[in-house]
């Protein structure tokens, strides 16, 4: 753990909170249609090795981009986004919109089995995390603040995400 994570992170959360996320919604994912992925497991010391700092530090240890700086920000080709950690598809650019808060936003995941949603309660918010089925590594949150027809807004830190364009797929 970093001494000064909490310091750090606490403007961002702040600014996070800012963005218009209020009351997160109910976690909605059932995965009920699909079986989950097989979990991938690694030790600390393997995800350290495997990932650049920044990936290591918002997949591993929950952090958050700074506003404004990742790279899947304002991306619009269309494809396939995936896990950084673990390759595991998460989310398609068919469902990505710009909320105009500075990180990459989905109304919906690729597959409902695709995410997990877990309640989080860190930095004096009330929030919906959003982490990777398969790896387990964060992502973001979701908040209920998203357009129609899901309402939701999967606020995703670019430095989580790998991205596939579908002219390889
Ligand atoms: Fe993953």
């Amino acid at each position: 753990m970093f001494p000064h994570r909490s310091a750090f992170l606490a403007p961002l959360a702040a600014l996070l909170g800012a963005c218009g996320g209020t009351a997160p919604p109910p976690p909605t994912q059932t995965a009920a249609q699909e079986p989950a992925p097989t979990p991938l497991m690694k030790a600390d010391a393997e995800w350290k090795t495997a990932l650049t700092p920044e990936q290591y530090f918002v997949l591993r240890q929950k952090g958050t981009e700074r506003a404004g700086t990742g790279k899947y920000d304002k991306h619009l080709e269309p494809g396939t986004y995936v896990c950084a950690g673990c390759g595991h598809e998460l989310f398609v650019s068919d469902s990505k919109f710009d909320a105009g808060c500075g990180w990459p936003s989905f109304s919906s995941p690729a597959t409902p089995a695709g995410v997990k949603e877990n309640p989080d309660a860190s930095h004096g918010m009330v929030r919906t995390e959003v982490t990777c089925a398969k790896c387990g590594g964060h992502l973001g949150h979701v908040f209920d603040d998203g357009p129609a027809p899901t309402g939701l807004r999967y606020c995703i830190n670019s430095a989580a995400l790998g991205f596939k364009p579908k002219s390889s797929k």
